[in-house]
Parts: C-alpha cells; sequence; structure tokens
C-alpha cells in the first residue's frame, strides 16, 4: 500500500517538467476554504512545519502546488522550489519567506493569478501527498483591491476543483455551515458529495455538543466524511518558535487531550472524526484510492499525448534524431570543415595580394605628395595632348634633385613599417573571414558560440602579433638600403602601375558621375563647377562666408560643386600620371628618375613577396594550426551539459526540435511507470481476491 500514491507523485513530477496539459493532471487534493477559516493551519498540522505566508493583506495570491514524499530512510526536512532550482531547504522560515515573496510579486492591482507556485518538502514525518492551496474565499473587498477579486478567487478554484481531484472544503466550527463558502463550491461541481472531504477547524470554539452536531451535518451529506480539528497549537511561553516535530506532538496532543475529555460527543462510540491524524490517514487513503482508479484514464491520455509527440516528430523533424551535444559537435564540426576549405584557398598569393594592394595605395600617397603636388589650378588649366607627354615630368635625370626625390620616396616606402602594416592587414582579413564564414554556419544564430569562436581567433592573432610583424620588419631591412630591379621586374611593375592608376580613374568618375545624379544631371552640375572656378580665381567674389549661397545656388550645391571640382583636378592628374607611365621614357629601367611610380611599384612588389614569406610561417601556419584545436577547447568538453543546453536552444528552431524530442522521451517513460504501475495493482488485487 502507498507504493502507488509515491510512484503516481513522482509520476506527476516528471508530467509536470513535460509542460502544462490538463488531461496530464495526476488528481490532487486541492484545499479551498474562505479567509481565516483555519486553512493555512491544516496544512501546516499535515506537514508539521509552519511554512506558509501570514498576513492580513490577502498573502495567498497564487495556487501553491505542494507535493509532500516521505522519506523514511533519512532524517533530514527541506524544501525544494524546483521552478527556481532552489534546493534543500533546511530552514522552513526561509520557504516563507520565499513563499511571501513569490506571492506578493502578484501586484495589488491583480490580486490574484493562476500561475502555480510548486514546492516539494521531503519529510520522514510527512505522508505522499500532493495537495494545492488556493487564495482563501473573500467575503468583501478591501480598500485597495480590485472589485472583481471575489469572482476571480472563485473562478481560479472552480478550475482545480474539477474532477478528478479530491476537494478538501475547509469550515470553521463558529461559523454557520450552510454560510461556508467553501461547501458551497463544492457542492456545485460535486452535488452527490463523492469526492469532498469536508474538515471543520476551530472545534475548540463551540460546544461540544453543537460540534458533535456539525459533524454529522445531513444538509451536505459526503461520502469521506466530515473531519473536525483543532489545528492550533498553543503558543510556548516566550520567543521561541516551535521545533518542527514539536509542532506535530503539540497539535496531537492539544487535540487529544480536548477531544479526550468530551467522549460522549467525540469518544469511538460517538460516530465522528476527529483530529489532525485522523484527517492525514484519510487523505492518503483516499488520494490512494483516487489515483488508482485514475490510473486508466491518465494512461490513456498520456499514450494520446504519446502519440501527437510522435506525431509532430514525424511530420516536423522527419524522425530525425537531435540531441544538444549531438547538434554542437555537428555544428562544430561543419564549421571545421569550412574553416579547412577556406585554408586552403587562402594561402601566400592571396597574402601578397592583400599586402600589394595595401602598398600600392602608400605608393599611390607617396607620389601624390613628392611629385604630384604642385597647385591643381596649374595642372588643371593644361590641355593635354599625346605628344606633349614627352614632357611630363618634366625632369632632368641627371639632376641630383630628382635622384634625391627618387631616394626619399624608396626610403619612405620602406619604413613605412611594413612589418606592423602586413600583419595588420592579415590579421584581420582573417578576422573577416572567420566572421563570414560564422554567417554562413549554424553559429550564426548563437551569439554564445559566436563570441567564443571570435575570441579563439583574436587570442591566437593577438598572440602572434608582436613576433610577427618583428619578424617581417627584420626581414625586410636590407630594402632600407638598395633596392635591386631587373628588367622583368619593372616591366611587371609598368603594367601594374598603369593598371591601379586606371582603377583610380575610374572609380573619380564614377565618384563624379554619382554626384552628377544627386544634383540633377551633368549640364547643372557644370554650371556650378564653372562658378566655382570662376570664384576660385578670384573673378567672382562670393559674399560672406559663402555658406549661404552664391550666385543663385544654394550652399548645399556649392558644396557637391567644390566636391566635383576636386575630383575633376584628381582625374586630371591621375590622367596625366597614366600617361606618364606609358609614355616611352618609361619602357625601361634605365630611366627610373623618369618614372617613379614604377619604381616604387617594383619596391613595393619586392616587399610584398618577402614579407609574405614571413607572414605565412609566423602568422598563417600557426593559426591553420591552432585556431582548430582553440574551437575544440572553447566549445568541446569544457562545456557544461547545461551550457550546452542553452547553446542549442538558443536557436528557436533546434529549441522546439529538441523540445519535441524530450516530450516523447518523458511520456515514453511515465507511460511505461505506468504500465508498471498497473501491473502490481492487478497482482495486488489477485492477492486480495485470491487470500
Ligand atoms: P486561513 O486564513 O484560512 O489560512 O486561516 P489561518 O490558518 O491563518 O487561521 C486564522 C486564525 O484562526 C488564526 O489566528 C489561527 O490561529 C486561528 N485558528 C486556526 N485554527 C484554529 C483552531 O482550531 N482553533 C482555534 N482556536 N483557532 C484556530
Amino acid at each position: 500500500m502507498m507504493v502507488l500514491t509515491k510512484k503516481m507523485i513522482e509520476i506527476r513530477s516528471i508530467l509536470q517538467k513535460v509542460g502544462q496539459s490538463s488531461s496530464l493532471t495526476l488528481p490532487s487534493i486541492v484545499v479551498i476554504g474562505s479567509q481565516s477559516s483555519g486553512k493555512s493551519s491544516v496544512l501546516e498540522a499535515i506537514v508539521g512545519h509552519e511554512f506558509l505566508p501570514k498576513g492580513s493583506n490577502m498573502v495567498t495570491r497564487r495556487p501553491i502546488e505542494l507535493t509532500l514524499v516521505n522519506t523514511p530512510e533519512s532524517n533530514e526536512e527541506y524544501g525544494e522550489f524546483p521552478d527556481l532550482g532552489l534546493r534543500r531547504i533546511t530552514d522552513f522560515s526561509s520557504v516563507q519567506r520565499t513563499l511571501t515573496e513569490l506571492n506578493l510579486a502578484v501586484s495589488d492591482a491583480d490580486c490574484v493569478s493562476d500561475d502555480a507556485i510548486h514546492l516539494t518538502v521531503y519529510s520522514p514525518n510527512v505522508p505522499d501527498l500532493s495537495l494545492i492551496d488556493l487564495p482563501g474565499y473573500i467575503q468583501v473587498v478591501g480598500q485597495n483591491q480590485p472589485l472583481q477579486l471575489k469572482q476571480k478567487i472563485s473562478e481560479l478554484c472552480d478550475k482545480y476543483i474539477q474532477p478528478p481531484n479530491v476537494i478538501l472544503a475547509i469550515s470553521a466550527a463558529d461559523v454557520d455551515l450552510a454560510n461556508s463558502t467553501a461547501l458551497r463550491a463544492s457542492r456545485r461541481v460535486d452535488p452527490r458529495g463523492e469526492r469532498t472531504i469536508g474538515v471543520v477547524t476551530k472545534m475548540d470554539l463551540v460546544d461540544p455538543t453543537r460540534g458533535a452536531a456539525i459533524l454529522n451535518d445531513k444538509q451536505y451529506p459526503l461520502r469521506l466524511g466530515y473531519v473536525g480539528v483543532v489545528s492550533k497549537a498553543p503558543q510556548p511561553p516566550g520567543l521561541f518558535k516551535m521545533g518542527p516535530t514539536n509542532l506535530l506532538s503539540a497539535i496531537a496532543k492539544h487535540e487529544n487531550s480536548f477531544f479526550s475529555s468530551h467522549p460522549l460527543e467525540f469518544g469511538p462510540d460517538a460516530g465522528v472524526s476527529v483530529g489532525t491524524t485522523t484527517l492525514r490517514k484519510k487523505l492518503m487513503h483516499v488520494l490512494e484510492q483516487t489515483m488508482s482508479s485514475s490510473l486508466q484514464s491518465t494512461s490513456d491520455a498520456i499514450r494520446q499525448e504519446l502519440e501527437e509527440a510522435t506525431y509532430e516528430f514525424k511530420v516536423q523533424y522527419n524522425d530525425r534524431p537531435l540531441s544538444a551535444e549531438s547538434y554542437l559537435a555537428e555544428s562544430l564540426d561543419a564549421f571545421k570543415h569550412s574553416f579547412k576549405q577556406f585554408a586552403e584557398e587562402f594561402g601566400r598569393p592571396q597574402m601578397r595580394e592583400l599586402l600589394k594592394s595595401e602598398l600600392d595605395q602608400k605608393v599611390l600617397d607617396l607620389m601624390a605628395a613628392r611629385y604630384w603636388n604642385k597647385p591643381i589650378a596649374d595642372l588643371s588649366v593644361v590641355q593635354l595632348e599625346p605628344d606633349q607627354i614627352a614632357d611630363l615630368p618634366k625632369a632632368d635625370p641627371s639632376s641630383l634633385y630628382w635622384h634625391r626625390q627618387l631616394d626619399a620616396s624608396a626610403s619612405a616606402l620602406t619604413k613605412l613599417g611594413v612589418g606592423r602594416l602586413a600583419t595588420t592587414v592579415v590579421s584581420s582579413s582573417l578576422q573577416s573571414h572567420v566572421d563570414k564564414l560564422l554567417n554562413n554556419s549554424n553559429f550564426a544564430t548563437h551569439p554564445f558560440a559566436r563570441n567564443a569562436i571570435m575570441e579563439a581567433a583574436s587570442t591566437i592573432l593577438n598572440e602572434r602579433f608582436y613576433s610577427t610583424s618583428d619578424q617581417v620588419e627584420n626581414c625586410v631591412k636590407p630594402f632600407k638600403f638598395e633596392i635591386d630591379v631587373e628588367e622583368r621586374e619593372w616591366a611587371q611593375g609598368r603594367q601594374h602601375v598603369g593598371d591601379v592608376l586606371k582603377k583610380e580613374l575610374r572609380d573619380c568618375e564614377a565618384a563624379l558621375g554619382h554626384l552628377e545624379s544627386t544634383v540633377g544631371g551633368r549640364r547643372k552640375l557644370k554650371e556650378v563647377m564653372t562658378f566655382v572656378d570662376k570664384s576660385r580665381k578670384g573673378d567672382i567674389v562670393v559674399d560672406g562666408d559663402g555658406r549661404s549661397g552664391a550666385g543663385g545656388f544654394s550652399a548645399a550645391l556649392l558644396g557637391k560643386g567644390r566636391e566635383a571640382v576636386f575630383l575633376r583636378d584628381r582625374a586630371d592628374i591621375i590622367k596625366m600620371r597614366l600617361m606618364a607611365v606609358k609614355s616611352k621614357q618609361c619602357s625601361s629601367i634605365k630611366n627610373k628618375y623618369y618614372c617613379p611610380e614604377v619604381f616604387l611599384d617594383a619596391a613595393a612588389s619586392k616587399l610584398a613577396s618577402t614579407a609574405v614569406l614571413f607572414l605565412n610561417v609566423e602568422l598563417l601556419s600557426e593559426f591553420y594550426y591552432n585556431f582548430p584545436r582553440e574551437l575544440d577547447l572553447r566549445l568541446g568538453r569544457h562545456l557544461s551539459q547545461e551550457e550546452v543546453e542553452q547553446f542549442a536552444k538558443e536557436d528557436p528552431k533546434i529549441r522546439r526540435h529538441l523540445e519535441v524530442i524530450r516530450r516523447k522521451e518523458l511520456l515514453e517513460l511515465v507511460l511505461e511507470k505506468m504500465e508498471s504501475l498497473k501491473q502490481l495493482e492487478g497482482r495486488d488485487r489477485d492477492q486480495v481476491v485470491g487470500g
């Protein structure tokens, strides 16, 4: 006996994990009663501890689903709030505080909520029971309470007092039973009195004869009967609260002495049930019976739920198995695979190209500063013809000035910090590639893993940064003294710098085109540009600060005009540079002082190639070797089960998938337990019949 209740309570807590489903709730004992009827005192007498919220201001605002677990093998008594992850609270005044806080979290404006609090109490002194405490019925609505509160409480209670639950209807002996709100509510849902236990509290407050008459009430006869209790223990003197077993024994003693002093009314022959101990036994018995008779219907309901979950799993997820661990492992493998592919495609040539184009920009800037730095107005008025190109730049190659110009430019290039530049360019390119790979991976929807991976990359790259840039800087050192360029390299440089300039020119022209379209056409832009040109030459005086607009043009338009003039001038210069590079003089290294652009391009190529050799060894190979290992470290075995779950559930699709599987597994487990319980039940019955 009583194994059934324990097992069913176990099943009940598994079902709670599956989630709310009304058909799946196993029978419980629901406690209802008016405020001050002594409801809390009865519950505390059953548990043997003071643990319920106390106070006058509607302290029970949410249902408390209380599970009592009998632990005969242990002396410890403690409470747990599974939803909050609060375990093993041995101090029951702390349980009381938590319950008070959880209840008062419901605002005064709402006053009640149907969001249940789950509390489990483990003790050798409690029976296996599942009880639900509900807010007490009120007679009048208080000052700060919503008008419809009475109705809200009553609706909340109605939800819980449905079958197969057992109703524990609490009424106080000093109030006429006909006026008991609890009994009236119970009668509405259980008119034949089949699943209601009447508890009459405060028996000590009425005359024993009258008390006995109440327990024999024939107005609303109950199959399970009425039990009279005195659940208030006399307070011990002083400030000390009663200890756990003290409360139990004190109440028992107090009740005993009261009932036994009126043997005529409450004695064994009086035909009434009295005392908290009697009540406990009755509750255990009734719950066991109810559980047993609802075994079949509950397992049918579970089977149906399981069928639904199985169907959902099949239709939506193709029966595809998944666990948080396997999902993480697969995602990590796929990511590492994509990284490996990238590593095969990104090597020395790619690094060289990256670095070279960075150096190209530096060369362009250097050239602009050292050679093409004449006042723009001077250059832009020159209308160039192809045959004039031969004169550009108008340099005498034998002049020392041009020698020094070229040497200074080359020196500026080699000394700009190639080591640091190269390492930075390659590092940040690697990081942005990792980011791109992440975007196309499962991890795109997982901020936690994403951060871990980006951090893994930057940790390795940062660790290598200084030594790599030093190495690279050292190996380009010789170029700071001398740069030897061969004819072949010269030809390549000439070709390449031509392409770079052409691209610059295209960019410039595209920007001009864009400006045209924003101001409303080529003619309009031309007009503004002409105005800007004239005003610059001093032909026109722009009034004030020029910002207010001039020549009938708005300030914004003038701004665009200036921008366009700048772009046009720049395009003109680039054209000149391009023509210079293409000119005959620049076809050989012999004329290198004529053609600094080509020379610097060839020098930049040498720098890039040399730097890349060392970048490859110091940075890239190291990164390719360490990165996958770092990923394993950060996302592999070191994560706790909870972290893995948390990771997987970041993606809503995966979360739903995992939930269906979990639900299915739990339901299967529950069903299996139910089946073995049913067999056990059948055997017990056969034995009873047979014996
Ligand atoms: P609740 O509002 O229904 O939970 O009622 P409580 O359990 O808080 O009890 C209301 C008041 O009645 C408290 O002051 C209790 O001490 C008192 N009380 C409860 N049960 C008894 C009883 O059996 N006898 C007496 N004399 N007082 C009781």
